[in-house]
């Protein structure tokens, strides 16, 4: 697909991002989706309102009436097109800095678009094939206000409130100035939880800190949680449709670590998860130990959706999916990853034992990714032949599911370019650090080389 990556459309605000292209992309939604109303959403980014209003008229110049959600967690926008059944697109950069955005596009179903939609959608963009309204069948444009309040009601209605509330919890979070600050805030406190907060302004600029929920980003959490003496912190990417944690001593958890502790506690013999082509051993051993199925998809919530609802297509149990950057998906709950969910299912677990206990099975192995940017469309060719070579080196059958993943049985690497960014990432994990970055200097270097030698 030439628009549309791994998680919808993203590029930088002005250059590639513009307004003119969002108005196309809902041109094209609008003219493809069988719908009379579509609803448009944001996270808040500084961009957002103006790309909101290119989604608007796109959608109203095809004669569709449109619902404008505002500022919205990704969830709480997919929550509402399931439940009025109308499509919506997502105006989202997620984790990247505050200079991208992007298009999220949910069906009528409330769930995000697989690979075969998006690319009906693509066709008619890239064709410029758009219905055209006359003067007296432009859409309507209203306000809708109470998205985000439903969705805070439906997060209390879908998890375990007693048992968080009688653990008397406090919480310490960080939504990192996005769109979580206007929903998770209230959502942790109204399960009965003490909640202090980090970041919790809604601001597109992100001045507290980049909105990707990494260790490297989190030092503010990570102080409050000790200050607070709390009893885990929770942080979000910028639309909050990722949560990953922090220990009650401060320590930052491995999403891998998170997701291997949730998933334990999901899965039974004969259930199957499923996993992106990085998945950690964590969950490769959860899997093994509870009797479970892991299936691997190319790496991306869309490829992940697609898996699982083929799938539940076919009759086979997914009590939960996910990648190991804290985006989880319960499809039992909804078919979309939630970061509020995800938190209110960790407290579920932490009311019974601290964090670093429920981690600590998980904590013996080493994660090392690598980015490797590139300027041209050269120098990333040149990697890849170079990683190609690399593997069919290598000690260790490929599998070319995404990328090349090498598994040496007690570690593996993975080198895969990124489908949001121009960079090539190159993925190791071992028991022991410094053979993790041993195996991804061992891979990443000879690209750096490659790259460097194009003209
Ligand atoms: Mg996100």
């Amino acid at each position: 697909m030439k628009l549309f990556g791994s998680s919808g459309t993203r590029g930088v605000v002005g250059d590639g991002l513009t307004p003119e292209f969002v108005l196309r992309i809902a041109k094209g939604a609008g003219t493809v989706w069988d719908a009379d109303r579509i609803a448009v959403a944001r996270d808040t980014r500084t961009s957002g309102e103006m790309l909101s209003n290119a989604a608007a008229s796109g959608l109203a110049s095809v004669g569709v009436d449109v619902d404008r959600l505002g500022p919205a967690p990704t969830p709480s926008a997919v929550r509402y097109a399931g439940e009025t059944e109308q499509p919506a697109l997502v105006i989202t950069a997620s984790h990247n800095p505050a200079e991208y955005n992007g298009v999220k596009l949910v069906g009528a179903d409330g769930i995000e678009l697989g690979i075969d939609d998006l690319e009906t959608i693509e066709n008619h963009v890239l064709e410029e094939r758009f219905a055209t309204a006359a003067w007296d069948g432009v859409g309507d444009v209203r306000e809708v206000g109470s998205a985000n309040r439903e969705y805070v009601a439906d997060l209390l209605d879908s998890v375990d409130r007693e048992a968080i509330a009688d653990a008397d919890l406090t919480v310490a979070l960080d939504p990192g100035g996005g769109a979580g600050a206007l929903t998770s805030p209230q959502f942790f406190r109204k399960l009965g939880c003490d909640v202090v907060t980090v970041n919790a302004t809604p601001d597109g600029h992100f001045p507290g800190r980049q909105p990707e929920p990494t260790e490297e980003h989190l030092d503010d959490l990570r102080a409050l949680v000790t200050a607070a003496a709390a009893d885990v912190g929770i942080a979000h990417d910028g639309d909050a449709d990722r949560a990953v944690f922090v220990d009650e001593t401060g320590a930052f958890v491995p999403g891998e670590s998170s997701l291997a502790a949730l998933a334990a506690a999901e899965l039974d013999a004969g259930d199957t998860a499923v996993a992106a082509v990085n998945v950690s051993q964590r969950l490769v051993d959860v899997c093994t130990e509870a009797g479970a199925t892991l299936e691997l998809t190319p790496i991306g919530s869309t490829n992940i959706i697609t898996r699982i609802r083929q799938l539940r297509a076919e009759g086979t149990h997914v009590p939960i999916a996910g990648e190991g950057n804290g985006g989880i998906f319960y499809p039992g709950y909804r078919l979309v990853r939630d970061g509020a969910f995800v938190g209110a299912k960790f407290l579920e677990l932490v009311a019974e034992r601290p964090v670093s206990e429920l981690v600590a099975p998980y904590s013996a192995y080493e994660n090392v990714r690598i980015n490797l940017p590139y300027e041209t469309d050269a120098e990333l060719d040149a990697m890849l032949d170079t990683a190609a070579e690399y593997a069919a080196s290598a000690d260790a059958e490929p599998d070319t599911t995404d990328g090349y993943r090498l598994d040496y049985g007690d570690a593996w690497v993975l080198v895969r370019p990124s489908g949001t960014e121009p960079k090539v990432r190159v993925y190791a994990e071992a028991r022991d650090a410094d053979r993790a970055r041993t195996l991804a200097e061992e891979v990443a270097e000879p690209l750096r080389e490659a790259a460097a030698a194009v003209e």
